[in-house]
């Protein structure tokens, strides 16, 4: 059975209920637009079903977690940022400010990046 949230506002997304620039979709994942983007490349890579975030995940999930990566791949490459370099993140929880609790992978690049991402420079949502 799919898991649905009709709370969750990327179920909401992938449900076509709110709109999103969307780059890539198959049965499993859907890839759209950030829509506060904070490099030129800036996708959310989540997929179909609701879970809330990697803690979740388990052996089940084997094909949701290879998708989610190999659609991280594609959408570098739709973006033009395979050659350039891209930062794959998935916030997890309160401290990586999680701020939406429906998994996904955030896809960064277009612009040099810095690293680690010391203390200080995370801004609170
Ligand atoms: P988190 O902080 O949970 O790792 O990332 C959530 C991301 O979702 C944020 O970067 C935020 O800008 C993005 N976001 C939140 N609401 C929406 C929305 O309705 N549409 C899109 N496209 N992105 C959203
Ligand atoms: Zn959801």
């Amino acid at each position: 059975m799919t898991r649905y949230n009709p709370e969750c506002i990327f179920c909401k997304i992938t449900a076509g209920l709110i709109p999103a620039t969307v780059l890539y979709r198959n049965d499993v994942v859907v890839a759209f637009r950030d829509i506060t983007p904070v490099a030129p490349t800036h996708v959310l890579i989540i997929p179909v079903e609701h879970i809330r975030s990697l803690s979740e995940l388990t052996e089940a999930d084997s094909e949701i977690a290879a998708q989610i990566l190999l659609a991280a791949r594609i959408v570098a490459d739709i973006t033009g940022v395979l050659e350039s370099g891209y930062r794959v993140v998935f916030n997890n929880g309160a401290d990586a400010l999680q701020s939406v609790g429906h998994i996904h992978a955030h896809l960064i690049g277009g612009r040099p990046m810095g690293w680690p991402p010391f203390a200080g420079h995370e801004v609170r949502h």
